[in-house]
């Protein structure tokens, strides 16, 4: 396993595409811009007057239905799980996302377009250093059979579960080190799944406007197979695009994790149980800050003062603790 690296990186220029918002259907322009160190995920909305901005942050979810939808004030952006794990996938930790509607184009269902977009690009080292949420002790959140649980582990690992009463998935799981390189080439091009009546009931509904083929694999009626013509990206393609969705939905804690997520039926709205139980106990994490001495990484445990509420937002204040920790092992 690789040692994380202790700096903070940005992208070396902006890049752009034009994608089809999954709800609406419409077209959308999406830029993404370097940003300075220590100011995380923004995303701004150039469509509203005064560009209005939103952080990427777990008190900012308003929304787990479908997809994560965050908001502040009246402005949202809905559908942000791809494009974050993009970025956390690609070792990128500062970044401002700028886009003219309320929904992050859907592109070919997975992340993969985005990271071909950051990769075009490259990243750039900044001065900061990172600050890591390590996990100390297992926090857990359910509801019904479904569950998530993260254990202290050292480094950033999943493993995910999904079942169906279907011969197509019927059970599957996946277990994953995430690195950048295993994220680029196991999980990334993983695409977004649904029940063909699913979809239906949605098109119904007004929603899902932009759902094709194109976009979502299609689970046909007899969920045996699927009706997209090129068939799977990979046999167990839908947990890892579950895989892909915990890793998104959790960058909204706002740094690298180090930790093991077991997720079993897991979706967006237990994503969010999940980090908020993890702010709920501040005994169960810590922030350590990486530092580089010669060749070696170390961290530093950082202890905050503040509530436990509060103690997930400013990830990047300065540090009041040294202790060294040992070397945690993860290449985001
Ligand atoms: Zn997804």
């Amino acid at each position: 396993m690789a040692s994380i690296d202790p700096h903070q990186y940005t992208l070396n220029r902006s890049v752009s595409c034009n994608g089809i918002g999954l709800h609406t259907g419409k077209l959308v322009h999406l830029t993404i811009k370097p940003a300075p160190s220590n100011s995380g995920i923004r995303f701004v909305r150039a469509d509203l007057a005064a560009r209005p901005g939103i952080q990427a942050g777990i008190d900012q979810v308003v929304d787990t239905q479908l997809a994560t939808t965050i908001g502040e004030g009246s402005t949202r952006v809905s559908t942000t799980e791809h494009l974050l794990a993009a970025l956390l996938g690609s070792g990128i930790d500062n970044a401002e996302i700028e886009l003219d509607s309320h929904e992050v184009p859907i592109m070919d269902g997975s992340a993969g377009p985005f990271v071909h977009l950051l990769k075009k690009c490259g990243r750039k080292k900044q001065r900061a250093l990172r600050r890591v949420l390590r996990i100390t002790r297992p926090v857990e959140y359910s509801d019904g059979e479904k569950t998530i649980r993260i254990e202290p582990y050292d480094g950033f690992k999943i493993t995910g579960r999904i079942k169906f009463d279907d011969e197509l998935i019927s059970e599957q799981k996946y277990s994953v080190e995430v690195t950048q390189e295993k994220f680029h080439k196991e999980i990334a091009h993983a695409r977004t799944f649904g029940f063909v009546e699913q979809v239906e009931q949605l098109w119904a509904n007004g929603l899902a406007l932009g759902g094709t083929l194109d976009n979502v694999i299609a689970i046909s009626w007899d969920r045996r197979s699927v009706l997209n013509e090129e068939g799977l990206r990979f046999d167990d393609e839908f947990i890892r695009h579950k895989v892909l969705d915990v890793i998104g939905d959790l960058a909204l804690l706002g740094c690298p994790v180090l930790g093991h997520v077991i997720a079993d039926r897991s979706g967006h709205s237990l994503h969010l149980g999940l980090m908020k139980e993890i702010a709920k106990n501040a005994d169960c994490w810590e922030h350590v800050k990486l530092k580089r001495n010669g060749d070696s990484v170390f961290s530093h445990v950082f202890h905050s003062t503040k509530s436990a509420g509060d103690r997930l937002r400013p990830l990047f204040s300065n540090p009041s603790d040294d202790t060294v920790i040992g070397q945690p092992s993860c290449a985001v």
